[in-house]
């Protein structure tokens, strides 16, 4: 039976140091969160990022802006954002409505105020190993994995998902820690026998209870990223847990897992980007 990794635990664990190097420094930090629309989902999220922000004694500013928004009030927004000192870490929620341009709302934050890392910048410096950020999702399941006590070094890591926000920077990530990495995706032939390889294996496909037992390797670590809402209303990640946790040697839950990781390694990165403005 597998140990369950404890996501609340360990992001606590983050969040305490970030309270505590904030209340023996001094140190003002400020995040500000926008919010476009009306999804309940990203009103969770931002509700959730304001808590932590408090607990932390992160300064938090909100700015929830209607659906029909246009471009040209979201960059000006961003760019008063960008100018204002109290300002250290920028967070726009996505998804955006469509009319606008995610892409372009991203590129439009400042570098050093973009605590979510998924400016082009940012991009690159984590590609070539010299960041001052780490993208929120991938670096949360690196704490994870370290918290095992196990070394990715040399290990067989397969990642299941290449999208820019979590399966091309979580790959990244553990190749920066040595680990021979595989990306698989929708195009990828014989899935399961790719995953059986995997001493560490990480889910960020979005599609519930899609990794069962016979694609996990005996005692492999499994860190499931998905979150999806199934039909009676409840969250179930991308790994069928009841399962796998009885072949797999550390698992982690959902809810539970890596999804408190996500905002404590934001009020990290906020702090960061504090340290560094200053
Ligand atoms: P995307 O939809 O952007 O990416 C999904 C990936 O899964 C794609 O690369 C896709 O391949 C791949 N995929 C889809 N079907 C298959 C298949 N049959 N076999 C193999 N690969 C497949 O999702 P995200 O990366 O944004 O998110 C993934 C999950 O993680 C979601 O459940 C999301 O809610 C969750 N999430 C959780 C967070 C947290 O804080 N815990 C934060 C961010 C996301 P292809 O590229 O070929 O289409």
């Amino acid at each position: 039976m597998a140990q369950i990794i404890d996501g609340k635990a360990v992001s606590a664990a983050i969040k305490e140091q970030v309270r505590d190097e904030i209340a023996h420094s001094g140190i003002s930090a400020g995040l500000a969160v926008v919010i476009v629309g009306n999804d309940p989902a990203s009103r969770v999220y931002v509700n959730n990022k304001k808590k932590a922000c408090e607990f932390c004694g992160i300064k938090s500013f909100e700015y929830a802006l209607p659906e029909e928004t246009t471009m040209k009030e979201l960059l000006e927004l961003i760019d008063t954002l960008n100018n204002d000192k109290n300002v250290n870490g920028i967070l726009v929620q996505l998804p955006l409505p469509k009319q606008l341009d995610e892409k372009a709302v991203i590129e439009r934050i400042s570098p050093q105020k973009d605590v979510d890392a998924f400016h082009e910048t940012n991009v690159g410096k984590i590609m070539i190993g010299n960041y001052s950020f780490l993208p929120c999702t991938p670096a949360g399941c690196m704490e994870l994995i370290h918290s095992t006590g196990i070394s990715v070094s040399g290990k067989e890591c397969v990642v299941i998902g290449r999208s820019n926000i979590v399966g091309k920077p979580m790959a990244m990530l553990l190749l920066h820690e040595n680990g021979t990495v595989t990306v698989c995706h929708s195009r990828t032939k014989n899935l399961a026998e790719v995953c059986r390889r995997a001493d560490i294996l990480v889910a960020a496909v979005g599609k519930p209870n899609f990794v069962t037992a016979d694609m996990v390797k005996e005692g492999a670590v499994v860190i499931d990223v998905g979150i999806n809402r199934l039909e009676n209303g409840k969250l179930c990640g991308d790994v069928k847990f009841d399962e796998v946790s009885e072949k797999a040697g550390w698992i982690t839950p959902v809810p539970g897992g890596v999804g408190p990781m996500t905002i404590a390694v934001l009020m990290k990165n906020t702090l960061t980007a504090a340290k560094i403005q200053k």
